[in-house]
């Protein structure tokens, strides 16, 4: 309930001069016309009052004027703490409620985070255990190739030796696949973050095109390289996987670019990156595959591909291994005009990828 002394009635003669006043003390508080029916008076020390003015008359003339009103003082002050309320209570109901959305989102994404983990889990393993016996398969082919060759004898038969041979070849494709298969487990679990030293590009790039000017040339691909770095550019990285991720760019690039055209392999320097750029004069790639490339045995091509012996995981890989060195790649390309991938890689990784 209200406090009775918020409220005051005076009476006024007809010249508006107070006669009397009950309730508050009012000496702060101005005479405002009576003639006004209702109004906010506020007084000199900033208190708000609502007032109601009655005329008093009798059956002829007007005898004077009562005057009813209550302060607003205390409406004031919970209207403020009520603003107050909400002006804190807005940011801090949201962080609750985002908080809480987080929260939940997790734990329903658990699951899927759960089974994510043993997907890849077991892609690892599996990959790990298909190694030993691809692996002694492969030494089991060899070593019957070189009893044959040491016996001089007849003791593979044509077909025999042609089923070894194939089986060979698919055992190698088999071998290459898991070892793919392996390290995408290892990079996906960040395995591999301990294994970066210094690597320099420039020693990187001329090398690969070096080991890969045969496959070029067999393709009938001019294979050029443009190091456009007054000096050596070096980055912090895992030298294995930089080879594979190039190697795999021009490789592409090669297969992809028909007699007569060309590769080129360009290092450039920007301000906190390196860029290596793999240009090819080839067939291109369609806009609605160019997002699809990265994908885990995404082939434009079925047939071309396993003719080429890929599995679809080269493009993965390379993305993969952008990604553990927080690089990235980027693909431009125009059918029949050829493509271009952008690697970006930043030069100080090390504390990145440490932390
Ligand atoms: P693969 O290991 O089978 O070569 P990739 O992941 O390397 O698979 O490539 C995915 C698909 O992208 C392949 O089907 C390949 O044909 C296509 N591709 C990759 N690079 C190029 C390129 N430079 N030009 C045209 N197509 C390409």
């Amino acid at each position: 309930m209200a406090d009775p002394v918020n409220y005051y009635l005076r009476l006024l003669d007809r010249s508006e001069r107070p006669l009397t006043v009950a309730g508050v003390q009012l000496e702060q508080l101005p005479i405002a016309s009576a003639e006004i029916r209702r109004q906010t008076l506020i007084d000199t020390s900033g208190i708000r009052y609502r007032q109601i003015s009655l005329t008093l008359r009798t059956q002829y003339q007007l005898t004077g004027y009562m005057q009813v009103g209550r302060s607003l003082k205390d409406l004031d002050q919970h209207l403020a703490a009520l603003r107050l309320a909400l002006l804190l209570g807005w940011p801090v109901t949201m962080i609750v409620i985002a908080i809480c959305s987080w929260y939940l989102a997790g734990h329903a994404m658990q699951p899927v985070y759960r089974s994510y983990q043993q997907m890849e889990q077991f892609t690892g393993d599996a990959a790990h255990e298909f190694r030993t016996p691809l692996a002694a398969m492969h030494s089991t082919i060899d070593a019957a190739f070189r009893l044959h060759g040491q016996s001089g004898s007849d003791l593979l038969s044509e077909p025999i030796s042609r089923t070894l041979q194939v089986i060979k070849r698919q055992n190698a494709r088999l071998s290459k696949l898991v070892g793919d298969l392996l390290l995408l487990a290892r990079l996906d679990r960040h395995q591999l973050a301990g294994e970066y030293c210094l690597c320099c590009l420039n020693d990187l790039i001329s090398d690969l095109v070096e080991e890969l000017a045969f496959l070029a040339i067999e393709a009938q691909v001019k294979l050029v390289q443009q190091v456009q770095t007054p000096k050596k550019l070096c980055i912090l990285g895992n030298e294995e996987q930089l080879y594979r991720l190039f190697s795999n760019l021009i490789i592409n690039g090669i297969q992809a670019t028909p007699n007569g055209g060309q590769v080129t392999v360009t290092l450039e320097r920007g301000d906190r990156y390196a860029f290596i750029i793999v240009q090819d004069t080839g067939i291109g790639i369609a806009p609605e595959h160019q997002s699809l490339i990265f994908g885990r045995f995404y082939r434009i091509n079925q047939d071309r591909s396993r003719a080429s012996g890929g599995s679809g995981l080269g493009l993965a890989l390379a993305c993969a291994i952008a990604r553990a060195h927080r690089g990235s790649i980027q693909v431009q390309s125009q059918i029949n005009k050829g493509s271009t991938f952008t690697v970006k890689l930043p030069f100080n990784t090390l504390a990145k990828i440490r932390g």
